[in-house]
C-alpha cells in the first residue's frame, strides 16, 4: 500500500533529506585521486551520525557499509573499501540514506574523478538531465507510467540504456515503500499520483546496454558488458505547492 504523507510527516523528512543529502555533499568533497571508497564511507558515517541520524544502509539486509560506492561499471551497491582506490577519470557513484525521528532520506549522485573522458561528462549529465524530466511528471492525476516513460525517453534520446533491473520506489518509514518507480513505462500507465506520495526517484543508466549483473561479494551490480554507469537520485515529495526535493542541497 502507498503510504501518503501529511504536512508533519513531510516536515520530519525535510530534515532527513536535508542530513542526507549534506552528508553526500561531503563525501563528493573528499572525491579525489587516491582515495578509498572506504575513507568516503567513514566521512559519511561520521556526518550522518554527528547530526544525530542513523546511515540507512549500514546493516540493511546485511550490508556492510553506510554508503553504496560504485566505480565505473559498477551500477549500484558497491561495497566500501579500503583496497578499493579512486584513479583519476573514474567516475564514482556515491549513494547515501539517512533515518532520524523516523524516516529515511535516499540520494545519489555521479562523481568524476579528475578528469573524465567527454562520453562519461555526457553520461553524468544524462542522468541528471532524465531526473529533471521524471520530476516534471509527478504530479496530481499523472501515473508512475509517466515518471519512468519520461526517464527512458531523455535516455534513449541521449544514445543510453536504462537499467531494467533495479528501480526507484517510495520512501518514509520504510527505506523502500510502494510503489515501486521504474525507470522506463508506460504513459498513463501505474498507479496514479497524488499530494503527500514520496519517492525515491533515481535513474540508474549504462553506456552499451541495459543489462546488469550482480558480482561473487552478494552486492555489487555491473554492466554486463563492462561499459560506464550514471546513477542521479533524490527524495522528492508532492505537495500541494508543488514538487519539494528533500535530499537536494548542492
Ligand atoms: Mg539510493
Ligand atoms: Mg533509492
Amino acid at each position: 500500500m502507498i503510504q501518503i504523507k501529511n504536512a508533519t510527516q513531510i516536515q520530519a523528512m525535510k530534515k532527513a533529506g536535508r542530513i542526507t543529502g549534506e552528508a553526500l555533499l561531503t563525501a563528493r568533497e573528499h572525491v579525489r585521486p587516491g582515495v578509498s571508497t572506504k575513507y568516503l564511507d567513514d566521512v559519511i558515517r561520521s556526518y550522518i551520525e554527528r547530526a544525530g541520524a542513523k546511515p540507512s544502509f549500514l546493516g540493511y539486509a546485511g550490508f556492510p557499509g553506510s554508503a553504496c560506492i560504485s566505480i565505473n561499471d559498477e551500477v549500484i551497491h558497491g561495497i566500501p573499501s579500503a583496497k578499493r582506490i579512486l584513479e583519476e577519470g573514474d567516475i564514482v557513484k556515491i549513494d547515501v540514506g539517512a533515518f532520524i525521528d523516523g524516516f529515511h532520506g535516499d540520494s545519489a549522485r555521479t562523481i568524476p574523478v579528475g578528469r573524465v573522458s567527454p562520453e562519461a561528462e555526457r553520461l553524468i549529465a544524462a542522468a541528471e538531465e532524465s531526473f529533471r524530466r521524471a520530476v516534471e511528471q509527478f504530479k496530481e492525476g499523472n501515473r508512475i507510467g509517466d515518471i519512468g516513460a519520461a526517464v527512458e525517453g531523455c535516455v534513449s534520446q541521449a544514445g543510453y540504456h536504462v537499467v531494467r533491473k533495479y528501480i526507484g520506489h517510495g520512501i518514509g518509514h520504510d527505506l523502500h515503500e510502494s510503489p515501486d518507480v521504474p525507470n522506463f513505462g508506460t504513459p498513463g500507465r501505474g498507479p496514479r499520483i497524488c499530494c503527500g506520495m514520496t519517492l525515491a526517484i533515481e535513474p540508474m543508466i549504462n553506456v552499451g546496454t541495459h543489462l546488469v549483473r550482480e558480482l561473487d561479494d552478494g552486492w555489487t551490480v555491473v554492466t554486463e558488458d563492462g561499459s560506464l554507469s550514471a546513477h542521479y537520485e533524490n527524495t522528492v515529495a508532492l505537495t500541494p505547492d508543488g514538487v519539494i526535493n528533500l535530499t537536494q542541497v548542492d
